[in-house]
């Protein structure tokens, strides 16, 4: 039995974009591939709202993440850290061999404007990386707030994760001044994974082109000179690309604004429900995300045992990610959810647990 996916990413996907998958394949150095890179990138450059370039890699967010690290950070990286996967990239630019400091908050708590200026005004970084939308926590940064702050220090490359944003709400890259903007496209996106997305500022693609060490899977400067053909450095995932193909014709459809506006609806529908029956939100309720919810156990609910019920029922549920597994759990609202989704899940947890009637 298909368990219905609540969980954040990777995330339910429509049949319209599984029956795109099976299409049949092309060669990426025929010119039906370049019709569809082109196609794609385009789509994508509006729904960014960027000018900038726009690449597609094959291979999860962390791919991209890794090989912005190794083509961006050239003297030194202030990674700011408030979960899992962002504690994860400070890991990774170590590992890349690059000079890098973590700054911390307490999980829960968002990235400040606050502190990024403070960090980037010691002068010591060429490069900042942070996360949009830390899924871990449910917490969403202040990104308009910090992107002024970051127009402060035009040398220090803007490195954003948008991973679990994308799409569900406005995130002009161009006007935000984000250097380098990833996403994979399992969560917002609502596809398959496998793919992941990047944008690169002329400022990155000046700064690659001065750092040493970029590897070549993940090269900037070899996904610019393939661009500039409407090609990839190497073979991409094609079924994919179709499927993307298909879920930017759906977005452009359902219309961005109407798409923003749905993720709003199912996010306060969401937190409603939870409130309603006496769970607490994880993150302070400024700082909540749009995409998914990351709530208290407030009620002392036994949350391994309703995992597995619900999964009996044919749902998968999230029990809370890394430390925080156990003390919250996540329900995911993005992609192609509408509520009449959420009803289901929550007339099956009723179901399991009366006392949340
Ligand atoms: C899921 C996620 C990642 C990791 O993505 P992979 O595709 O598994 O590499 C990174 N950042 C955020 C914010 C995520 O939600």
């Amino acid at each position: 039995m298909h368990k219905k996916l609540f969980i954040p990413g990777p995330v339910e996907v429509h049949a319209d974009i599984l029956n795109a998958m099976a299409s049949p394949m092309i060669g990426h150095r025929m010119k039906e591939y370049a019709e569809l890179h082109g196609r794609v990138t385009s789509g994508l450059k509006e729904l960014l709202f960027t000018n900038e370039r726009v690449f597609l890699a094959t291979s999860s967010a962390f791919g991209v993440m890794e090989g912005a690290v190794r083509n961006l950070v050239g003297t030194r990286c202030a990674n700011f850290c408030n979960g899992a996967f962002s504690d994860k990239w400070h890991d990774v630019t170590l590992r890349c061999g690059k000079q890098a400091d973590a700054i911390r908050f307490d999980w829960g708590k968002p990235v400040t404007p606050e502190a990024v200026e403070e960090v980037l005004s010691s002068g010591k970084y060429d490069s900042m990386t942070m996360i949009h939308n830390e899924t871990s926590t449910g917490v969403m940064s202040p990104l308009p707030e910090i992107a002024e702050v970051m127009r402060k220090f035009p040398d220090v490359m803007f490195i954003v994760d948008t991973v679990s944003s994308m799409s569900a709400l406005k995130i002009p890259v161009d006007e935000l001044g984000i250097d380098s903007c990833i996403f994979g496209v399992q969560k917002a996106f609502a596809l398959p994974p496998g793919l992941a997305v990047f944008t690169a500022s002329e400022k990155a693609l000046k700064r690659a082109a001065s750092v040493e060490g970029r590897g070549y899977y993940f090269d900037f400067i070899e996904f610019a000179a393939n661009d500039a053909k409407n090609n990839t450095p190497s073979t991409p995932c094609i079924s994919l690309i179709y499927a993307l193909d298909c879920q930017l014709r759906r977005m452009f459809a359902e219309g961005l604004e109407n798409r923003w506006g749905r993720h709003n609806d199912l996010a306060g529908y969401v937190r409603g429900w939870l409130t309603d029956r006496g769970f607490e939100s994880f993150p302070a309720p400024e700082y909540r995300s749009q995409t998914l919810t990351c709530s208290r156990n407030s009620r002392a609910v036994d949350l391994s045992n309703l995992k597995k019920s619900l999964g009996e029922a044919g749902f998968a549920f999230d029990d809370g990610y890394g430390k925080i597994k156990g003390e919250t759990f996540r329900i995911a609202h993005m992609g192609d959810m509408t509520r009449a989704d959420l009803d289901e899940l929550f007339t099956a947890i009723i179901t399991i647990l009366p006392e949340l009637a």
